[in-house]
């Protein structure tokens, strides 16, 4: 699918609670980020509603055979899921790209069938954890059993609104568990087709719930409730702090964080073709207009190469056709509000102000025929230092940032940062050298001559220090969905 016209879809604005939508008072305006027109009003679930939306969930988790019916079964459920999301790419594609950052053709390309595919991958985890052996004194038999948890909260950002939700409610319904998600306020539309979805294809109402609101409100309530005995988070490390404190406050539940990142991309002068590595530095800041948590938003470059490398990514950003996310063809689409354009163009004025320069870029973009689209222009600033605000701030847009380094040591020191360490990349030909580089580099994931995910489901993310806690993807993931229980029985018959 290329493009669609906006005004031909419509949202259904709802909760989905027991397999069913559920109508609330209309509270906030969700825009386009594509042209800033309100084309909907979104319901808040306040705590009694947190509080229904929650007990329904315990009700299914004990009373429906979900977590107690063959895993193979569960297994089989979640695969129809996959193929019923997969069928409908032409309804859920325009749902994501609507009101989000998502160019339809990606959104129908990758985001719509990765969705299915996490899915899938998960629902094979159904049957392969189920607890050990302990080796036990003879006389007794020692054991662990995996168990789900009950009712667990997933809390989704904005960025990848499908993929993102699928990443937290796919292992933890496979391990059996029910779960209430609460998507972003800006992007809440496209998951409640996800729910219609599981319903038909067998999912018990109830196993997986919706409730629509802000952070603030329904968040916050959802985090706190009593029944909830896990949280898992994706978004900013401000608001993982948040839902630390509320659930350590009430009841020292465990936390899943991903969160915020600032990641370098080091690229040595020995690198293979340094043009194409630099068309690989402009795609991992520009990707989703470089709204992505692992965006690669620091270049670290040998001194002797940084002028080559610079040149190789301007002239990439060039070559990127800014557009709405229904147009055909758009490879930079809109930041996905206001405020958030504003707050990207504060930082890099400021940076600009405090002697940086911008080798290119460094404003907003007006766009005919997207009124008040908030679109930005990729920008490269250099003259920065580990002090500047662009670099130490994740900025969550199109801004590149360019150090220079003489030695490995000079690299490893600028690749460091004082708060995050979700993810890096490294450029080199020399294997000893990538090596040093990764053993040295403190994230949750290093890339060797690439940057970004494979659609391998199988490697797990996550971040070190204020970059998370815990893993999306991977086996982790799902172990995290389990708790483990430790029996011990006595095989003497008292003899
Ligand atoms: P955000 O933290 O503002 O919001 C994320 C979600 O948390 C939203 O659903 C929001 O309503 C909710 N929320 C806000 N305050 C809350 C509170 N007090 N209690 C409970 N819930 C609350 O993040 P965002 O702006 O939606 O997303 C961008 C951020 O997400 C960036 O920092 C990005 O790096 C991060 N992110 C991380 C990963 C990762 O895998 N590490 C992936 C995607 C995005």
């Amino acid at each position: 699918m290329n493009s669609f016209d906006p005004s031909r879809v419509t949202v259904r604005s709802a909760h989905f609670i027991g397999g069913q939508y559920l109508d609330g008072a209309d509270a906030i305006d969700v825009a386009r980020p594509s042209d800033g027109v309100n084309y909907a009003a979104l319901p808040v679930a306040d705590a009694t509603l947190v509080d229904h939306a929650v007990q329904d969930a315990w009700r299914a988790f004990r009373t429906s055979d979900w977590a107690r019916r063959a895993p193979r079964e569960r297994a089989r459920v979640m695969r129809r899921w996959a193929e019923l999301i997969e069928a409908d790419v032409a309804t859920l594609a325009p749902l994501e790209a609507l009101g989000s950052t998502r160019p339809v053709a990606d959104a129908a390309r990758w985001d719509v069938p990765f969705t299915a595919e996490g899915i899938r991958f998960y629902s094979e985890y159904a049957d392969r954890i189920g607890g050990e052996v302990a080796a036990t004194r003879p006389d007794h038999l020692g054991m662990t059993i995996a168990e789900p948890y009950g009712v667990i909260a997933a809390i989704a950002p904005w960025n990848f609104p499908l993929v993102m939700a699928s990443w937290k409610v796919a292992p933890a319904l496979a391990a059996g568990n029910a779960v209430v998600l609460k998507p972003s306020e800006l992007t809440p539309f496209s998951v409640l087709r996800l729910a219609e979805l599981a319903i038909e294809a067998g999912i018990p109402p109830g196993i997986f719930n919706i409730v629509q609101g802000d952070g603030r409100t329904t968040g916050d309530a959802l985090c706190r409730h009593p029944k909830i005995s896990k949280v898992t988070f994706t978004g900013s490390s401000q608001t993982g702090a948040a839902i630390m404190t509320a659930c350590a406050q009430t009841g020292t539940k465990p936390v899943t964080l991903e969160l915020g990142g600032k990641s370098p991309q080091l690229v040595f002068a020995d690198a293979p073709d340094l043009d194409r590595v630099a068309r690989r530095v402009a795609a991992a800041i520009t990707g989703n207009a470089g709204q992505v948590c692992v965006a690669g938003s620091r270049l670290i470059v040998e001194r002797s190469a940084a002028g080559r490398l610079i040149d190789g990514v301007a002239s990439a950003f060039a070559a990127l056709k800014p557009g709405a996310t229904w147009a055909a063809g758009t490879t930079l689409p809109p930041i996905i509000s206001s405020p958030q354009l504003q707050r990207i163009d504060g930082i890099v004025k400021r940076t600009l102000a405090s002697g940086a320069q911008a080798a290119t870029g460094g404003a907003r973009m007006a766009l005919p025929g997207c009124g008040d689209g908030a679109f930005y222009a990729p920008t490269i600033l250099t003259g920065v230092s580990a002090d500047s605000e662009a670099v130490r701030e994740e900025i969550f847009g199109p801004v590149l940032t360019v150090q220079t380094f003489d030695d490995e040591d000079e690299a490893l020191a600028l690749a460091s940062h004082e708060k995050y360490g979700l993810a890096a990349g490294v450029h080199t030909s020399n294997l000893s050298r990538a090596l040093r580089m990764m053993r040295g580099i403190e994230a949750g994931t290093v890339w060797i001559n690439r940057y970004g995910r494979t659609a391998d489901f199988v490697i797990p993310t996550g971040g070190y220090k204020s970059s998370g806690i815990g893993k999306d993807l991977g086996r982790q993931a799902y172990e995290a969905n389990l708790r483990f229980k430790s029996v011990l029985i006595d095989i003497t018959d008292g003899a």
